[in-house]
């Protein structure tokens, strides 16, 4: 059952080792010690990245408020729109930059850090340019008893000095989600990028300041999170509030660190995401798109599949047709077109992912596809790779179904009729993403409306249109981004109430 082939290619040459600052009011500034960023494809250290302490953070929340408090503070919607959209332009001249940084950092198929990371960065600022342009204020003209009438309109306004606190699995994707619509509001910002992907920020910071960013509009801080950068930052009395993406622990102890002041919070966290697959559905366009929403990006996406519902009448066939399709992904170099699948982040993350296979052996499960840590040879050994594996034999009472594991992984599982498919879905403290497989329209909707999630899809995953609202609900999130939505967490109302 193993799965997954190398495409063999002769081991690449050693690369020179970078150096990665912070950002801070424009100036590359060192910290208090450096880390060490490897390549997951070959272990090959590939920079040497300065994490800030808590001066570092303090210097940059001070050029934050600067910045907030100089001429960005008083730039005009129409104005920070173009600059919005130069920053798309300029992200595009630097794209293959942007691919390489990205998949130095992650081991990601190029093809794939080209057409959705860095297309989507783009994309990001593009659209909050729209957003921002085209917002409308709410006013109402209030009708008063003694026959006079009265304006409420709201003045939209930036928060301030923004924290944005970004994970590692589509480092730059997820930054620009945050940054956009950030910058479009007006603030200015602080990005933690995560420990495992300094990388793209970095490099996008550069971007930014030649398209034309002041000086301390965006501030870009590396290191950790606990006792490092991230809780220094999170902690800090200087912040107006904290956007962050990761995981739900990370984000419930950052709700504690701003609690004390009271400052909002934006989450994307955890998702254990389900997909249910109908005996009426297209099977061929189903077994596609569950091998895509299971192992893309080896399955390092908050939105991918971890559990799949098969009505029982096509369990077999799906289950035989995706396990083929879990066989038939090649592991390999990034660089290769052929390659379909990258390594896991990093060795720590694979012992993780690799505990759920053993977790799983235990809990009884019947291995379809995968199960290991495949033998790749040559210096591919050094790196974190992992079989895609599907399981049967679990069902919704197994940790190995309960709990996210965040690799391309997935435990499929009978059902009979569609309230139980519905039930089974919605039976976890997560609530990020679904998807539903079937021709039936009606049921679609039906079934799509009753998931507790944010996003539900139908016959189709992770197509996304960025003016509607992402998010989650349980433990997968607070609020909601996307648009105008976006617009709500990034922005302060002040609403003024006239006399006439
Ligand atoms: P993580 O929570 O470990 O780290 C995310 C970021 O938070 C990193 O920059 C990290 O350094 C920082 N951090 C960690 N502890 C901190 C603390 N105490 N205070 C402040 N900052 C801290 O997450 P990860 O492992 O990088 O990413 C994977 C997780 O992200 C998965 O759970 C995945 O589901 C989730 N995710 C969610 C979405 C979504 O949109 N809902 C998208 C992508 C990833």
């Amino acid at each position: 059952t193993s799965a997954g082939t190398i495409h063999g290619r002769p081991p690449r040459r050693t690369r020179a080792t970078r150096t990665i600052r912070n950002l801070i009011g424009g100036a590359a500034v060192d910290g208090i010690r450096t880390f060490d960023k490897v390549d997951p494809v070959d272990g090959t250290l590939i920079a040497r990245v300065h994490e800030a302490g808590p001066e570092q953070v303090d210097l940059a929340v001070a050029a934050a408020r600067a910045a907030f408090e100089g001429p960005w503070g008083r730039m005009g919607v129409a104005e920070r729109a173009r600059l919005l959209r130069r920053i798309a332009d300029a992200v595009e001249r630097h794209a293959e930059e942007l691919v390489a940084a990205e998949v130095g950092d992650t081991g990601k198929p190029e093809t794939l850090a080209r057409d959705l990371d860095v297309a989507r960065a783009a994309a990001n600022f593009r659209s909050f340019a729209d957003t921002i342009a085209a917002a409308g204020l709410d006013s109402y003209l209030t009708e008063l008893p003694d026959g006079r009438n009265a304006l409420n309109y709201a003045v939209r306004k930036p928060l301030g000095v923004v924290a944005v606190i970004v994970p590692w699995n589509l480092p730059l994707l997820l930054l620009t989600w945050k940054l956009a619509p950030a910058l479009a509001a007006g603030n200015t910002v602080i990005v933690k990028p995560s420990e495992e992907t300094p990388s793209s920020a970095a490099l996008l910071a550069e971007i930014l300041a030649e398209a034309g960013l002041p000086d301390g509009v965006v501030n870009v801080v590396h290191g950790f999170g606990v006792g490092s950068a991230g809780e220094a930052l999170t902690r800090h009395p200087g912040i107006d509030g904290v956007t962050f993406t990761g995981e739900t622990a990370t984000g419930s102890a950052i709700m504690r660190a701003v609690s004390p002041r009271v400052r909002p919070v934006s989450f994307e966290l955890g998702g254990k995401n389900a997909a249910v697959v109908f005996a009426d559905a297209d099977l061929e366009l189903a077994v596609a798109g569950l091998a895509r929403s299971t192992f893309l990006n080896t399955g390092q996406v908050c939105l991918c599949t971890e559990r799949i519902y098969i009505e029982r009448t096509v369990f077999d066939d799906v289950a035989s047709a995706l396990a083929d399709h879990a066989r038939r992904l090649r592991l390999g170099r990034p660089q290769d077109a052929a390659t379909t699948t990258g390594p896991l982040i990093s060795q720590a993350h694979r012992q993780k992912v690799h505990s759920y296979l053993d977790l799983a052996l235990e809990e009884g499960a019947t291995v379809l596809a995968g199960g290991g840590i495949p033998s790749l040879g040559g210096d591919l050994d050094g790196g974190s790779w992992i079989e895609p594996t599907l399981w049967t034999g679990l069902d919704n009472s197994h940790r190995t179904v309960r709990e996210e594991i965040f690799g391309p992984v997935a435990a499929l599982i009978p059902f009979d009729t569609e309230e139980e498919a519905i039930a089974m879905a919605n039976d976890t403290d997560y609530g990020l993403a679904a998807v539903t497989w079937t021709s039936d329209l009606t049921r679609g909707h039906r079934v799509a409306q009753r998931m507790r999630v944010g996003m539900s899809w139908v016959n189709t995953w992770y197509l996304r249109d960025l003016r509607s609202p992402f998010g989650g609900v349980g433990l997968s999130g607070i609020g909601r981004e996307g648009g105008r939505h976006s617009l709500e967490f990034y922005t302060e109302p002040t609403n003024v109430c006239v006399q006439l």
